[in-house]
This record gives C-alpha cells, sequence and structure tokens, in this order.
C-alpha cells in the first residue's frame, strides 16, 4: 500500500491545489504512480491546474454506488492520476463511513502517492479530508494569522491519528514581516519540508492550464516543488 498525504492548512489560499497538482507531477516524472484526490468541493481546481476539462464522475458517484471508482479516475499529465472528490457535507452525510475508508484503502493500493488536496478550514468536510490521509502535510504562507491556524489543523490531525509529516512554506518573500523557518518550526513543532518562493510563473502556468513543473520547470517554484518531491520519492 501507498503512502497517503494529506495537504491541509488553517487559511485558504495558502497554494494547497498549486502544490498537490504540481508536486503530483513532479512524482510521476519520477516514475511513481500518483493519485490525486479533490476533496475540495467548493474550490473544485485541481483539474483546472492540471488543464483538464471534462471530469463528470465523482468518488460520491461511487459511494452513491452509482459508479465503479475506476470510472471515476481520470489520467492527468505525465499519467497523474486524478479522482474529483468533493466532499460535500451533504453527500457525505449520506455515505456510509465504512464505506468511504474501504473507498480509500482501494485507492491507496492502487498508486505510491495518493495526495489529498483538503479543503481549508475546520468545518466537517475538512476535517473528513484529514481523516481520509495517513499523513498530514501543512501549506501556509510563512504569516503569523496562517501560522496560528495552521497549529490548529495540525493539533486536530494528531487528535485524528494523522501523522503530521511537516509544513510546507509556500509564496516565501523573504521580507522582515514573514517568521522565519525556525520560528514556524518552534510553534508548529514540526520540520519545515520545503520553502516555494513567490513566483508570478505560478499564476502564469495555471491560467495556461499547464502544471507549472511542465510549462516552466526552471522557474523558482518548480525547482522547490521537485526538490521536495525528490525528498518525497527518496531520490536526493
Ligand atoms: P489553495 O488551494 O490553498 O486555496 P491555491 O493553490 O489555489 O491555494 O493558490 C491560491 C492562489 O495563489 C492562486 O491564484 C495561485 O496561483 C497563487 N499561488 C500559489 N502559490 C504561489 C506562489 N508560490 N507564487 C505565486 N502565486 C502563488
Ligand atoms: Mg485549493
Amino acid at each position: 500500500e501507498g503512502r497517503s498525504i494529506v495537504f491541509a492548512s488553517g487559511k485558504g489560499g495558502t497554494g494547497k491545489t498549486t502544490t498537490v497538482a504540481n508536486l503530483g507531477v513532479a512524482l510521476a516524472q519520477f516514475g511513481k504512480e500518483v493519485i490525486l484526490l479533490d476533496a475540495d468541493i467548493t474550490m473544485a481546481n485541481l483539474s483546472l491546474v492540471l488543464g483538464m476539462e471534462d471530469i463528470p464522475i465523482t468518488l460520491h458517484d461511487v459511494l452513491a454506488g452509482e459508479a465503479d471508482l475506476k470510472d471515476a479516475i481520470y489520467e492527468g499529465p505525465a499519467g497523474v492520476k486524478v479522482i474529483p472528490g468533493g466532499l460535500s457535507l451533504e453527500k457525505i452525510k449520506k455515505a456510509k463511513p465504512e464505506r468511504l475508508r474501504q473507498l480509500i484503502r482501494e485507492i491507496g493500493q492502487m498508486a505510491d502517492f495518493v495526495l489529498i488536496d483538503a479543503p481549508a478550514g475546520l468545518e466537517m468536510t475538512s476535517v473528513t479530508a484529514l481523516l481520509i490521509g495517513k499523513e498530514l502535510i501543512i501549506v501556509t504562507n510563512p504569516e503569523i494569522s496562517a501560522i496560528t491556524d495552521s497549529l490548529k489543523t495540525k493539533l486536530i490531525a494528531e487528535k485524528l491519528g494523522t501523522l503530521p509529516l511537516g509544513a510546507i512554506l509556500n509564496r516565501v518573500t523573504n521580507e522582515k514581516t514573514e517568521l522565519t523557518q525556525e520560528e514556524i518550526e518552534a510553534i508548529l513543532e514540526v520540520p519545515v519540508l520545503a520553502m516555494i518562493p513567490e513566483d508570478p510563473e505560478v499564476k502564469r502556468a495555471s491560467a495556461y492550464g499547464v502544471p507549472l513543473v511542465i510549462k516552466n520547470p526552471t522557474s523558482p517554484a518548480a525547482i522547490a516543488i521537485k526538490q521536495l518531491a525528490a525528498k518525497l520519492a527518496g531520490i536526493k
């Protein structure tokens, strides 16, 4: 069984979708089997960042018994696979938790890495997303409000039995107002796994619908993401 890692934050817009999409593609480029699970129904834009348009069958249809799991798996760039999850509150309430867990196990057996793009916040859908992964990576910006929200997310994940691996600092500018890596590690009590710089190429790639690591693999953010992928893949 592969690793399942949920990417979460307290605050919205910290870069979870960007990170999951590009890390997934980078891991696939290293020869890993990767499944990305889009667990954010409110901002289901993982497929857009990857340039995939028509993905009508979701995990919900599978949970409802209206589709096979294989029908909800779509092939994206570099062979990375995407499952539209969209954990909407009503639908999750209707789904049997045991069925969801079994499905997650099945998905886990199909890949080396299952990366889960979680919704922000601590509502039920976000907490459900935390439960789906065995490990947690916090995606945060290096500012105090984002970090304190991330700390809450980390503490809840731990209570649920999800192991916090570390944090990714995204949109780093090295301005004086930012917290340092050491300060952030002291607050969150997890290692910083990567520092992804503020990079205008991120938005450009997203507008093109081509993942940054493919569109502009030598841009600073792409390099940071590929380094993290190498670390996770055990390549150094
Ligand atoms: P989340 O999924 O956490 O809500 P997104 O990945 O959608 O966050 O990113 C939010 C916005 O920030 C997007 O417009 C994205 O293009 C931009 N963004 C993310 N990371 C960076 C970065 N390193 N440099 C510049 N812009 C970024
Ligand atoms: Mg998102």
